[in-house]
């Protein structure tokens, strides 16, 4: 086990957590950062990012971070990775030690930025958890062209998956759209995109049910919510976009949430345990997007440094 003696600890290596090495850096700020998988946080996953300012030109969500992890890395900034924090602790004597641990590494800190994003929601129907991985995806630009002249399914109504859906006709011969609602909650801009794609066909107040297959799903069972008629949908493959939960799970009993499990913070972004910041998706923000989670980065480092100079 490796110790390793910090003033900050940056949880996440997404947006958020590499918009603070930026300015952790720039602050003269002894710190680190980790995650828990490769750096770059969940949009990398995304096939085209055309709302973050100074990239007009359709960039991937994987080229905008290939570009900011660069900067970070242009200062020395070393991004600990595959390094998932499972613990943390707060020293007795209220030193502001704080210790934080992964499997091979344990920080002592001072403080820490929280900005561990957020994961997938599961839909919760009979049989997903079986055909995850076996069919059931989360991510269009990861595993979208394993499905070529083939059937998927959609689930989800909001801009996430109407653009993946966009995404997935690259590919699939057909895209169903299924949202349980009658309308869909994506921009007017997106779902004239969508309606007007001919590989796209929607299926609105409706809920998948149960997944069915052999070895990798096979087909849905969808269930109308005004008629209640049930019936079976063929498929290939499903790519689910019902909405995230909150990564905040280790914090828990120890700074205060919204009803969500979202991090609440001050405007500073200090959680309600002094010297514990927040920043990005994590936390209660009104917008969840790239451009945000930077900002909450370069908000929340600065905050630590003013902790640690200790005018905050
Ligand atoms: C399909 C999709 C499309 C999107 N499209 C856009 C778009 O076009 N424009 C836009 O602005 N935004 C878009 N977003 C939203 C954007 O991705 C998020 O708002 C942004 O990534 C939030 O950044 P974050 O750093 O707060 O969290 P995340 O990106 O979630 O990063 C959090 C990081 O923390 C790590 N982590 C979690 N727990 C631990 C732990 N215990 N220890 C160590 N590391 C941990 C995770 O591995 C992850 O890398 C999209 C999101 C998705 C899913």
């Amino acid at each position: 086990m490796q110790k390793i003696n910090k003033e900050l600890l940056i949880i996440g290596s997404g947006p958020a957590g590499l918009g603070a090495a930026i300015y952790a850096y720039r602050s003269g700020i002894n710190f680190s950062i980790t995650d828990k998988y490769m750096a770059g946080g969940q949009v990398i996953t995304t096939d085209i990012i055309d709302n973050y300012p100074g990239f007009d030109n359709d960039i991937s969500g994987y080229d905008l971070m290939q570009n900011i992890i660069s900067h970070v890395k242009k200062f020395g900034v070393e991004i600990i990775e595959f390094c998932e924090i499972s613990e943390i602790k707060i020293s007795k004597d209220f030193s502001k030690k704080i210790i934080c641990s992964s499997e091979n590494f344990q920080f002592s800190t001072k403080t820490i930025i929280f900005a561990t994003g957020a994961s997938p929601k599961k839909l919760g129907a009979e049989g997903e958890d079986e055909f995850i991985g076996k069919g059931i995806s989360f991510c269009a630009t990861c595993d979208g062209a394993l499905y070529k002249d083939k059937e998927v399914a959609v689930i989800g109504g909001g801009n996430a998956a109407i653009e993946e859906a966009l995404f997935l006709t690259k590919f699939a011969s057909k895209v169903h759209v299924i949202h349980r609602r009658d309308e869909l909650r994506a921009s007017k801009v997106i779902q004239e995109k969508g309606f007007a794609n001919k590989k796209m066909n929607f299926i609105l107040s409706s809920e998948v049910i149960k997944f069915k297959g052999k070895n990798r799903i096979e087909e849905i069972v969808l269930k109308n919510k005004k008629t209640s008629e049930i019936k079976a949908l063929k498929i290939d493959g499903v790519f689910e976009y019902v909405g995230i939960n909150p990564n905040s799970q280790l914090l828990n009993g120890l700074v205060d949430f919204d009803e969500y499990g979202y991090i609440l913070t001050d405007k500073n972004l200090q959680t309600s345990f002094p010297g514990i910041f927040a920043a990005g998706d994590v936390r209660n923000t009104p917008l969840k997007q790239v451009i945000t989670a930077v900002a909450d980065g370069a908000v929340a480092a600065t905050s630590a440094e003013k902790y640690l100079s200790g005018i905050l």
